[in-house]
């Protein structure tokens, strides 16, 4: 008999699980929220999917989205100095989640995977896991809900570090060569540009990451789009020229009335398994292991986590599901949590002195700045630089 397993949540990390898990086991998805509502609801990310998670699209057969908006560069900018343009090892890519989570529902509801909608409270989860082998919490952000333990010596925020503003917008010309514009307003926070492909076609995401009460928190209270639209255009206008110079300001707007978004995330990481009555029950993706999207590693620690999920229960396959599973499942992911955890965690606090020379070396030598623009997409390269060099 096929093992039973229950992802809840349907996002990053419970979507992968769901493509490379159905072969092999009898997968149930419980999810929250309709294809069609996740597809008419508002933006919930940036998602700049690197080459290795896009490999891993590949390999468990996820669709594939039109490349009209690959991205193979990253632009850097210090203040109002530009320094360099990197490349990319692989192009990465940006799909709005809203038509990437609703495409692959229904492609998975087409191959057979069963679905149940409903949202799942604290008291649903004891009969949960009596009625599977195995439950995995991919509940995001608002999870988990399961008491994995936290591990604190890599927690170490008790208040989130940054607001992370976001839209989605018409009428920016785009970057040349294409790919991800990264600028650090010393002391105030950091504009991230993304061109992105949504359902109707290419966007640019404008996404300001502000030190709460500093300047760039300028978002405060603004609910309505065309508010949001008018403070995106005075904030580029005051701190960003050189996105600003690339609006056409007759057609710049948001790509649809959802397409912004305010929020701010407190980095938590949790150790990813727990027994519960007297069964194992694992976590994957941001419900266990969440850091501030000041990296764009979300997406890629999810699907590199729920990667290693799958070996270890493919390695499992015939053996009984205890907390042996969950150490080995844990072995396997805990240096790469923790490397780009601190990495993350020091990109939102002052950057180093050694950081700021590496940076500005990379005006004069295209390696270094090559070399930048690889740590977003192998970020063990950005924890060397920022941690080992120091010695
Ligand atoms: C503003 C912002 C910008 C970001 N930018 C990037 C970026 O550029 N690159 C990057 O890699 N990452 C980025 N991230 C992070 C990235 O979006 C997340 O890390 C990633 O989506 C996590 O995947 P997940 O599957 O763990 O959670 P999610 O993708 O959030 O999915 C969780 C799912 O669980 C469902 N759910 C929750 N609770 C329940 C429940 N009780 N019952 C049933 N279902 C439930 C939710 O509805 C949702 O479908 C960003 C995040 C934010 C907030």
């Amino acid at each position: 008999m096929r093992k039973k397993i229950c992802i809840i949540g349907s996002g990053t990390a419970g979507l992968q699980l769901a493509y490379s898990l159905k072969e092999e086991f009898d997968v149930t998805v419980i999810h929250s929220t309709s294809s069609d509502k996740i597809r008419n609801g508002r933006v919930m990310s940036t998602q700049v999917h690197f080459g290795s998670t896009r490999n891993r699209e590949n390999r468990f057969k996820m669709p594939k989205w039109e490349d009209k908006t690959l991205l193979k560069s990253v632009h850097m900018t210090i203040g109002n100095q530009k320094l360099f343009v990197g490349k990319l090892k692989e192009p990465a890519l940006s799909v709005d989640q809203r038509f990437y989570f609703s495409q692959c529902l229904k492609d998975l509801e087409n191959k057979g995977v069963s679905f149940r909608l409903m949202r799942v409270n604290k008291s649903d989860i004891e009969s949960l896991v009596d009625e599977f082998d195995l439950i995995i919490d991919c509940t995001g952000k608002s999870g988990p809900l399961f008491p994995f333990p936290i591990e604190k010596e890599i927690s170490p925020f008790q208040v989130p570090q940054r607001k992370c503003i976001v839209g989605y917008f018409l009428g920016v010309k785009p970057n040349n060569p294409l790919g991800i514009s990264v600028t650090v307003l010393p002391e105030m926070g950091e504009m991230f540009e993304i061109p992105a492909m949504t359902e109707q076609g290419p966007v640019t995401i404008l996404f300001v990451m502000a030190i709460p009460n500093r300047e760039l928190d300028a978002f405060k209270e603004i609910k309505h789009a065309k508010e949001f639209t008018n403070q995106m255009k005075n904030v580029t206008q005051k701190y960003f020229q050189g996105i600003h110079e690339r609006i056409e300001q007759d057609i710049f707007a948001l790509s649809d009335e959802k397409a912004f978004l305010q929020v701010a995330i407190k980095p938590v990481i949790r150790k990813p398994y727990v027994t519960f009555n007297n069964k194992l029950v694992v976590g994957c993706g941001d419900s266990v292991f969440l850091n501030d999207p000041i990296t764009g590693q979300g997406c890629n620690l999810s699907s590199y986590c729920a990667e290693q999920l799958y070996e270890t229960l493919i390695q499992y396959r015939d053996s009984n599901w205890d907390t042996q599973l969950g150490e080995a499942y844990w072995d396997r992911t805990k240096i790469f949590v923790r490397e780009v955890t601190e990495w993350t965690n020091a990109m939102t606090q002052v950057l180093p002195e050694h950081i700021v020379q590496l940076l500005l070396t990379g005006v004069e030598n295209q390696k270094i700045a090559d070399e930048v623009a690889e740590w977003f997409e192998e970020p063990q390269k950005a924890y060397e630089a920022f941690f080992q060099l120091q010695d």
